[in-house]
């Protein structure tokens, strides 16, 4: 039995409290905390007691909750003794008054192995939408997630990224390697690609309207497809039941891509006001990006270079104004984290929220838009994005409460993704518990 009741270590001298708080802390170095892959592959319920239930739709948090979750699905969440006892054989964890939230949604990621998947999954990330990675990755990862081999995220894949120069990911598929030094623009070879993402097995499609940021010799305003190239990318993405994800910093080609029918904006720096507004008017929803901008300003991470410091600076004041005008105008903003996940990403999902924040979201909202509104945006809601009985057993537990300040939801200590317990930190803040008083 599993059973953990929250004075585990108050009977420990301090000695031994701090050798296994030293113990901990190896473990979380070495990243072994993340492997722990117990739960629901064998088949038993795992109950979640005394958890601090936040309703990301009514902003309430309902306390005194069991959550039981069984074959990857919430099966129940009520107050315990509605729930009754456990049967033998259970799996219980005792939350000890903690707040239970829905999985986190990272909807732009460039995901593209199974240590990125590791790390995303140990900063509360049970749902990731890849946007662009090499080889067709993140179908492979995608499936083993859905194979139970890798205890997640799950993934929306979006293939090989529809760009003008397609450069190795040509080596993706042979029916790309036509296009290796080529300009990919006329309509039918727009299409093509399209279809071969369908056919590999892709959710989404991402292509863009602009150059990039995180290149020194692009500018980012700059469009790259005219409206009628990219409506050719989304008519045909439309037949194989693919929505488009594009890419677009300057304000024509957010523009272009808008009336174009994108589903989601990705960064839109420099939308003006008229394009926010019609993209409130048609629900085209924005994944703004701020924090990977801070990243370009920074060294280190998943940017640097001298160049992008200094473009940073002048886009991060820019890129912030952006999503908070988006939000005053009504445009539904969705969190992406655009990092990699690599061993030198500094940036989580938890840092987004917070920069929505800054932005002008309330917490709800900011916590919205990293679970119900984002799994709205990507189609899954009957799946995920919510607490309630029914739906994937995606859930994160925190320390405090997130509606109070967004932060709190940087600390991880529990991770439960289709069911299965993937993180568990809790040993190990209840001993920070014992030592400093909670
Ligand atoms: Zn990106």
């Amino acid at each position: 039995m599993t059973r953990r009741s929250h004075d585990d270590g108050s009977h420990l001298s301090r000695a031994s409290m701090v050798a296994r708080a030293l113990a901990a802390a190896v473990l979380l170095m070495s990243g072994s905390v993340g492997a722990q892959e117990t739960g629901a592959e064998d088949g038993r319920p795992l109950y979640l007691t005394d958890g601090r239930v936040v309703d990301v739709e009514d902003g309430q948090v309902r306390s005194g909750r069991t959550l039981v979750v069984r074959d990857g699905r919430i099966r129940r969440i009520a107050p315990a003794e509605e729930v009754g006892r456990p049967p033998d054989g259970a799996r219980t964890v005792d939350l000890d008054g903690r707040y239970v939230l829905p999985g986190l949604v990272d909807a732009h990621t460039h995901l593209a192995d199974l240590e990125a998947a590791r790390r995303a999954l140990e900063s509360g990330v049970t749902t990731a939408r890849v946007v662009g990675v090499a080889g067709y990755r993140d179908v492979a990862l995608r499936r083993m997630v859905r194979d139970g081999v890798l205890p997640g995220p799950d993934l929306l894949a979006a293939g090989v990224f529809v760009t003008p120069d397609l450069g190795e990911t040509v080596l993706a598929d042979p029916r790309l390697g036509r296009y290796h030094g080529r300009d990919v623009r006329r309509e039918e070879d727009l299409r093509r690609v399209v279809s071969v993402n369908a056919d590999r097995g892709a959710d989404w499609i991402k292509t863009r309207a602009t150059k990039r940021a995180g290149l020194p010799e692009q500018d980012p305003r700059q469009q790259v497809y005219t409206e009628s190239q990219l409506r050719a990318i989304v008519a045909e993405g439309r037949e194989h039941g693919m929505s488009v994800a594009v890419h677009a910093h300057g304000d024509a080609g957010i523009r272009a891509a808008v009336r174009a029918g994108a589903r989601s904006i990705e960064h839109g720096t420099y939308a003006s006001d008229s394009t926010l507004s019609m993209m409130a008017d048609r629900g085209t929803y924005l994944v703004p990006t701020v924090a990977v901008v801070e990243d370009l300003t920074l060294p280190g991470g998943d940017y640097s270079g001298a160049h992008l410091q200094t473009r940073g600076r002048h886009m991060l004041p820019r890129i912030r104004r952006t999503a908070a005008r988006a939000r005053e105008l009504g445009v539904p903003l969705v969190v992406g984290v655009d990092t990699g996940y690599g061993p030198e990403s500094v940036l989580r999902i938890g840092h987004e929220m917070e920069e929505l924040v800054g932005a002008g979201l309330t917490e709800l909202e900011a916590l919205r838009a990293a679970t119900s509104r984002a799994a709205e945006m990507l189609g899954i809601d009957d799946r995920t994005g919510r607490l309630e009985e029914g739906l994937e057993a995606d859930l994160v537990v925190v320390d405090r409460n997130p509606l109070e300040d967004i932060r709190y939801v940087q600390d991880v200590l529990v991770v439960v993704s289709d069911g299965r317990l993937a993180v568990d930190r809790l040993p190990f803040a209840r001993e920070e518990t014992a030592e400093t008083g909670r």
